[in-house]
């Protein structure tokens, strides 16, 4: 009679080892402190000094090259140094901690293109439009995190401007595939994105389209010429960070982070 192997205990104490691994370091990570996303302090999710790169005042920003239509724009941080690895961890690494430290910097931007929104622009109330997530940013990132920054800034500027109706408004759709945007050129993301927003549902007052970073202006303009096509006057831009450098329309990005598009 045939002996039945003997079954693999090294493979099988391996497997177990690798699962017991797993829960301690999710055990730990729950328990430990979090580390600045900036600099690795421990203690916050961002810390006071690295918060400083991301909570100045909103001011005016305009891409260079310029995409046509360009609609003010506002931002609040240049994408670089501490608030690039700040942002960048949040959009790119994860940490949903750091969310709740975006948001009030959103605020801010959005507060600001509405104090920019001409009085012939006024309406009963002010949409807040976020751009859609493409599938693949949503496979890379597995949640719409941005939907929850947006969300946490609306709440802010309600609460900041309490005789506003100010609301989350997400009436832009994709209307076909777009590539991912890393890496591509000025020029290259403008034929990505052309034409592949569409707004069914127009507000019918003023709207601010708010996106996360703003790279060559390619995404928050397709939103932009979206809307006016849709009827829509009044079209403001809040967004986070921008980045400060310029570069030719057909120059090859590295910009790193890009859009919510992307
Ligand atoms: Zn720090």
């Amino acid at each position: 009679m045939p002996v039945p192997p003997a079954p693999d205990l090294a493979r099988a104490w391996k497997r177990a080892a690798g699962g017991l691994a797993r829960v301690l370091a999710d055990a730990v990570a729950l328990g430990a402190p979090p580390t600045c996303a900036g600099c690795g302090l421990a203690g916050s999710a961002v810390c006071h000094a690295c918060l400083a790169s991301v909570a100045g005042a909103a001011r005016p920003h305009r891409p260079s090259p310029t995409p046509l239509g360009w609609v003010p724009a506002f931002v609040v941080a240049d994408y670089g140094g501490v608030a690039r690895d700040v942002i960048t961890s949040w959009k790119e690494r994860g940490r949903r901690d750091v969310a709740g430290h975006l948001a009030p910097a959103l605020a801010r931007a959005i507060h600001t293109a509405l104090d920019d929104l001409a009085p012939a622009d006024g309406g009963a109330s002010i949409a807040i439009v976020p751009i859609p997530a493409s599938a693949a940013a949503r496979r890379r990132r597995g949640e719409d995190a941005w939907a929850r920054v947006v969300r946490q800034a609306v709440a802010l500027v309600t609460q900041e401007l309490p005789d506003a109706v100010v609301r989350l408004d997400n009436c832009l759709r994709l209307t076909r595939h777009t590539r991912d945007q890393s890496g591509l050129s000025a020029a290259a993301r403008s034929v990505n994105l052309g034409g592949a927003l569409s707004c069914l549902r127009p507000p019918a007052g003023p709207v601010v389209i708010v996106d996360d970073i703003i790279t060559t202006g390619a995404t928050v303009a397709e939103a932009s010429r979206a809307l006016r096509a849709a009827g829509v006057t009044g079209v403001r831009v809040a967004a986070i960070a921008a980045t400060s450098r310029s570069r030719g329309a057909g120059a090859s990005s590295t910009l790193g982070a890009c859009p919510p598009l992307s």
